[in-house]
């Protein structure tokens, strides 16, 4: 390592528990192998096509460092008080096969990356139709960070937000998502069609120093999506 101060694991593994639960109220296995880094969006996808094995041959550390990271996010979950909520993850297949997610196959292992940690803020109501959207996709998840001063350790640029990944954070440029228009949160109806119209989405969160935590701001979309939507609902 150069001279850059490592963050502890227990520090990664909240901070993106903490994005995840802001951007959509529960927080999954994948959401924290995707928020430190040590997963890729399209390595997920692929899984979910049943093109991969078990999703730990795609994480890019060792085994004992996953369920290390495990382990954190389940301490962090209950210190928080959410509620689990063991979810079906199917391939996206004709059979629909059900997806594993350990090499060892082990159920108590198997159980616990099931399982999704659920805001008890929610209604059970609501809790009950996050249960229903069994195996959901992950959703990516930009930051608008506090302190514009960062660096892309990509490409040494900047911008508006940013993805975080192991090494540091990283510009929207450099994971391609930077051709998407922002949609401010406030108009339910006008998000839920834009996301179902766009093949590409994120959730952009930022931090709120007088809450203690982040917070959703609105939709990364695409913007020929955004603008049909638009007319549509003129009309
Ligand atoms: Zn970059």
């Amino acid at each position: 390592m150069s001279g850059r101060k490592r963050v502890p694991l227990a520090d990664r593994v909240a901070e993106a528990a903490d994005a995840a639960l802001a951007a959509r109220h529960f927080v999954s296995a994948i959401d924290i192998l995707l928020g430190i880094g040590w997963l890729e969006f399209q390595a997920v996808e692929r899984w979910r096509r049943g093109e991969i094995d078990c999703l730990e041959e795609a994480v890019r550390t060792n085994l004992p460092r996953i369920s290390e990271a495990m382990k954190l996010f389940r301490g962090w979950a209950m210190a928080r008080g959410l509620l689990a909520s063991e979810t079906a993850y199917v391939a996206r297949t004709p059979q629909r096969q059900v997806l594993r997610f350990s090499v060892s196959g082990h159920p108590a292992i198997e159980a616990s990356y099931r399982t999704h940690w659920v805001s008890p803020e929610l209604s059970e109501k609501k809790r009950e139709r996050l249960a229903e959207k069994a195996g959901l996709a992950p959703e990516l998840v930009a930051i608008l960070p506090l302190n514009s001063a960062w660096t892309c350790h990509r490409c040494g640029g900047t911008g508006d937000l940013l993805k975080m990944e192991t090494p540091g954070p990283v510009c929207l440029r450099c994971v391609g998502l930077d051709d998407l228009a922002f949609l401010p949160a406030g108009d339910a109806l006008l998000t839920r069609r834009a996301k179902a119209k766009s093949a590409r989405h994120a959730v952009v969160v930022r931090f709120s120093r007088t809450r203690g935590r982040y917070e959703r701001q609105g939709l990364l979309v695409e913007p020929q999506a955004l603008a049909q939507v638009q007319r549509d609902l003129v009309r």
